[in-house]
């Protein structure tokens, strides 16, 4: 078959034969955008070798293990925006609120195949397992959420990053590049399938969604996202290399929730990055690509990506090992969701999280090791890292916050000299952080918006 798409991108499902059918069903969970989208092109190409309509369906599950209004209200306004961009190519959208693998078998039925898009975490692994088992013609997943396909990367889970690296960085050329895209020869427009109206304000009412986090103010969408690269490659990415890591120099690209939902393509950001050159972008790759795609692999390789035991053997024993050590301060986990701890710099980012939906990458680091040092317990201590990142991250329930939380206990990184309570983790403190940065301007900048929030 004539495919724009990398052969490695591409696995076949299951075994079932072509058929006839209505349309080729582009099934769109984690790739929620029209460009620069490799599972779409393949469906488009397959729907024009079989002389039919190319149909989008996207499934939205009436809850997500910890996902609150706030990333659902994010990502129907993305899907709002997609749509409109995949009918100016012809292609309808159907969204349908239910189980994921029920809504996309029953458009199945009518369908010559299936294609879909990755999934690295259980449950979109478990949904695209049932579709290829329950579907009626081929299901064929497309990967275009990585640069570089995480299987071709590495076959096991990689120990560190530099193991990673090693192994990705020669592949970039092969796969960095822009995708041939182009409208479909059949449109779907006029199949009149059944779905949802996004633009009915209501459309959030029907879920069971917790509204205690509410919706952030951040413009959601292909084209917000592309606009938020936009401001990045001029205004910060010739500052990354040196000032990425200071809370107040306001040197990171905010794509994170973009990348999240699939609105924007890692492919995409990583390819503008590197046509705009200089050097923040070396160091931005290794961002977006090193360390992301870590992140995938993590995921899909570790069955036990979400728990304490998925952390090395050396980390967890070392911080086994140090469990009863005193601990310079406790705090309930009310203390620490309610930012109200002694520390100002903990606060301010915690309150980042509550109000954002994100918290500045290296302020990051040290939110997660603080937890570890004021739990008693580094079991409770992870999985309460974790909830606090899930529930009020707008790009949480990610690949990369399994793999953010875990490093912060030792996961892909090495022994460090052992101290109390962190074992032989790699500690984090308030007088190294300080002595680095000054944190004043961030500080100020949070405290405004959370007197704004009250
Ligand atoms: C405790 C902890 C929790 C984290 N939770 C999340 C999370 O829920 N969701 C999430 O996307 N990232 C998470 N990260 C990783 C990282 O902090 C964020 O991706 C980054 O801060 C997002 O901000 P940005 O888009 O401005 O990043 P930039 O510095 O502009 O980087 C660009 C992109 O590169 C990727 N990236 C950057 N740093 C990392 C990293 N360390 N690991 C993996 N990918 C990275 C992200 O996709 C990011 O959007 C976590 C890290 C830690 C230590």
């Amino acid at each position: 078959m004539n495919t724009p798409v990398e052969r490695e991108r591409v696995q076949v499902r299951n075994t079932r034969p072509l058929r006839p059918g209505r349309y080729v069903l582009y099934w769109m969970q984690a790739s929620q955008r029209a460009g620069w989208n490799p599972a779409l092109e393949h469906a488009r190409s397959l729907a024009d070798e079989l002389d039919l309509p190319l149909l989008a369906a996207f499934a939205l599950a009436p809850q997500y293990p910890e996902a609150t209004l706030r990333p659902y209200a994010f990502m129907v306004a993305g899907l709002r925006a997609t749509e409109r961009d995949l009918r100016d190519r012809g292609i309808a959208l159907v969204v349908r609120i239910g189980d994921p693998p029920a809504v996309a078998l029953d458009l199945a039925r009518d369908a010559a195949a299936v294609v879909v898009d990755r999934g690295y975490l259980r449950p979109g692994r478990a949904w695209r397992a049932a579709v290829a088992a329950g579907a009626p013609c081929p299901v064929i997943e497309v990967e275009g959420d990585a640069v570089v396909p995480v299987e071709l990367a590495y076959d096991r889970a990689a120990w560190s990053a530099a193991v990673l690296r090693r192994r990705i960085v020669p592949l970039l050329d092969r796969f960095l590049r822009p995708l041939a895209e182009g409208a479909p020869r059949r449109p779907s427009l006029g199949l009149d399938i059944p779905g949802l109206d996004l633009d009915d304000d209501r459309l959030l009412d029907g879920l069971d969604l917790d509204p205690s986090v509410p919706p952030v103010d951040l413009p959601a969408g292909p084209t917000a996202a592309r606009a938020r690269l936009a401001s990045f490659l001029e205004e910060s990415l010739s500052r990354y290399a040196d000032r990425r890591s200071d809370p107040s120099a306001n040197a990171t690209s905010g794509l994170s929730p973009y990348l999240h939902f699939g609105q924007i393509s890692p492919v995409e950001v990583a390819w503008r990055v590197r046509a705009a050159g200089g050097a923040g972008a070396e160091a931005f790759v290794e961002e977006l690509v090193v360390r992301r795609e870590l992140a995938l692999n993590f995921t899909l390789y570790n069955a036990h990506y979400d728990r304490f035991d998925g952390l090395p053997a050396w980390a967890r024993e070392t911080l086994a090992a140090h469990a009863a050590d005193p601990r310079p301060a406790t705090y309930d986990p009310a203390a620490l969701d309610g930012a109200q701890t002694d520390d100002p710099v903990w606060n301010a980012a915690q309150q980042e999280l509550r109000c954002t939906g994100t918290i500045h990458g290296y302020l990051r680091m040290y939110w997660g090791k603080q937890i570890l040092l004021w739990t008693p317990d580094p079991e409770r201590a992870f999985r309460l890292a974790l909830h606090l990142n899930n529930r009020y991250g707008l790009d949480g329930r990610d690949p990369s916050s399994y793999a953010g939380v875990g490093w912060c206990f030792g996961l892909h990184d090495r022994p460090f000299p052992e101290r109390p309570v962190w074992g032989k983790v790699r500690p984090m403190t308030r007088r190294g952080l300080a002595a680095k940065f000054d944190l004043r301007p961030y500080l100020a900048r949070i405290a405004s918006l959370a007197r704004h929030k009250e």
